[in-house]
């Protein structure tokens, strides 16, 4: 600790939870991957007497890993990750990079295992498949080792990661080991990495500058992940004060699981449909130990980033999802890569506004038609739906759906039958708002997504902390295009969902459900919470609530109405959020 004072430090709350735990501060300025070339035979022997060293490391990391953990998947995992370091043949094609191509280890490793992931991919099968993506995570892992910089030890950290921004991966990581809570210095609310933090309920605050230099290894700090408080140096009597609120909050939800077998269902008979989000398949399982829902947004690019456009692979992950929801709905939105889920090659000065979703998708009609056969194939029990991301024209929509006709019925020539799934885009481009009327007709359900919504609309990039506090799915100018969707759907009689990070604001609820969205999709974590606060909603009282909210002139002011029908519904609630 650099000072001594306690410092309560304001960021953007990610994932709710109270922690009272240990740091450790992971430095990711000395990650950088440079290729050297090699000018001297003495550089080249240090180089392998480098891999070498870093080799045994790993293992033996990995090793106390898998004598620690009691999860069998991640043994298994483990195991595969030691074989492959333990490869022969792959060692030596490092240490040949080495010397012929005079290059450091990090560019060797990466060359060689990439070359190796490439093949296995071609390979087509998902086994291949899933080897190639352990390879891809062995890679970064040993050159982690290597550098000295953090390890994959340093995320099995049974405490809170401080971290200057945090990737999908690491964010992955964090989900598979010990780590209890995230502090970052970078990165918004509607980052990928932060959705899947608030998926699997590990408690986190994003955006508080320059904590990793305020903080040292193993110094014990607060977070509140509702309100996006870290409170750091803690003084005896703010200790206490957060055990107490620590105990209320598990209190509170453990009451919310009370409600488990309830359906969410306003106070004057409205069933809204409560569905999860999910960006890799393990929240399947998560999500089932909630109770019985279905999934209203897969997002399939951690799919893509593993497996490629791989058919076979992708129909397996699919109907295995299927079948474990059913007879709930899985509602699987096509790849939407580019952005900032750029698992592309594209370089592009605002790659936001770039190639991105369905754009790439018609760019490259085999990635997606092999998507399409795929999702297709995965309807057996007719309960998939196909959602398009990104849509910003009718032309967009009328081509995909031509595509979509065409695998359908290409399939129907291979196999006897094929169930065709419900067919939808995403509403997450103000201009999708302004010409869903045409659109409507040829698709069976929207599901708007307020990330982009509000990215799109407000021109505030969603990861950009820098322009966080512009960055407002309450603002009313995001609530009136929502608006215009549910008008229209309503009219044209096909059904409206949301699938944004609003779904788990409660203020975001209670505005939705004014607004007439038929179906909500969350974090699966956030499912009991949002099901409770449906069930004191009043729809009438909600739609009074939000025609005039879509009147007012800033998101502060919506807050203000919501939060006065939150406390008459729902006092407890706001303990815990702002
Ligand atoms: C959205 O934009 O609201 C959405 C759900 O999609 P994603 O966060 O994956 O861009
Ligand atoms: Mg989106």
């Amino acid at each position: 600790m650099k000072s001594s004072q306690e410092l309560k430090l304001k960021g953007i709350p990610i994932s709710p939870g109270i922690l009272i735990a240990p740091v450790r501060v992971i430095r990711k300025e000395k990650i950088k991957i440079k290729e050297k070339i090699l000018k001297s035979e003495r550089e080249i022997e240090e180089e392998i007497q480098k891999f070498h060293t870093g080799v045994e490391e790993l293992k033996r990391i990995l090793l106390d890993l898998k004598k620690e953990t009691q999860e069998e998947n991640l043994k298994v995992l483990l195991d595969i990750q030691i074989t492959i370091l333990s490869d022969e043949e792959m060692q030596r094609d490092i240490i040949t990079f080495i010397r012929n191509k005079r290059k450091n280890v990090e560019s060797a490793i990466q060359h060689v295992l990439n070359s190796r992931k490439e093949a296995l991919l071609k390979q087509g099968s998902s086994y291949f498949a899933e080897r190639a993506g352990e390879l891809e995570r062995l890679a970064s892992d040993l050159i982690s080792v290597i550098n000295k910089s953090y390890t994959i030890a340093d995320f099995n950290f049974d405490g809170i990661i401080v971290i200057e921004s945090l990737s999908i991966d690491e964010a992955l990581r964090i989900i598979r080991s010990n780590v209890k809570g995230v502090i970052t210095e970078k990165g918004g609310r509607t980052e990928h990495s932060a959705i899947v933090l608030r998926n699997f309920k590990i408690p986190a605050v994003f955006g508080i500058e320059k904590i990793t230099k305020l903080l040292e290894d193993d110094d014990i700090v607060i977070l509140d992940g509702g309100k996006g408080v870290v409170i750091i140096n803690p003084m005896e009597s703010t200790l206490k004060r957060y055990q107490l609120i620590k105990i209320d909050y598990e209190k509170y939800e453990s009451e919310l699981v009370s409600e488990r077998e309830l359906p969410p269902i306003t106070t004057d008979g409205k069933v809204i449909g409560l569905f999860a989000n999910i960006d890799v398949p393990e929240e399947v399982e998560e999500l089932l130990k909630t109770g019985k829902y279905g999934i209203g947004l897969f997002r399939t690019e951690m799919i893509f980033k593993e497996y490629g456009d791989n058919e076979e692979a992708q129909y397996e992950i699919y109907l295995e999802i299927a079948r474990k929801v059913y007879p709930n709905s899985v509602t699987i939105r096509a790849f939407d890569i580019g952005g900032d889920k750029l698992y592309t090659d594209y370089q592009e000065d605002n790659p936001f506004l770039g190639l991105r979703g369905i754009r790439v998708l018609l760019d490259e009609p085999t990635l997606f038609e092999k998507q399409i056969r795929a999702v297709i194939r995965a309807n057996e029990l007719s309960n998939v739906r196909f959602m398009l991301p990104m849509v910003a024209t009718v032309e967009e929509v009328v081509e995909a759906k031509k595509i979509f006709i065409q695998a359908k019925k290409v399939l129907e020539r291979e196999y006897m039958k094929v169930n065709q799934p419900r067919f939808g885009i995403m509403v997450e481009i103000p201009s999708a708002v302004l010409l869903l009327e045409h659109i409507a007709e040829i698709i069976d359900f929207i599901s708007i997504g307020t990330n982009d919504l509000t990215q799109y609309t407000l021109a505030v990039d969603r990861k950009n902390q820098r322009v966080s506090k512009i960055f407002d799915h309450l603002n009313p100018a995001v609530l009136k295009l929502i608006k215009i969707a549910t008008d229209v759907c309503r009219e044209k009689n096909i059904l409206v969902a949301s699938c944004g990070e609003i779904t788990s604001d409660p203020y975001g609820v209670v505005a939705l459900v004014g607004l007439g969205v038929d179906e909500l999709s969350c974090p699966p974590s956030r499912i009991p919470e949002v099901k409770s606060l449906i069930r004191r909603i009043n729809l009438q009282e909600a739609e009074n609530i939000a025609s005039n909210v879509v009147k007012l002139q800033n998101s502060k002011e919506v807050k203000k109405v919501i939060k006065e029908y939150i406390k008459k519904i729902m006092p407890e609630l706001l303990e815990f959020y702002d």
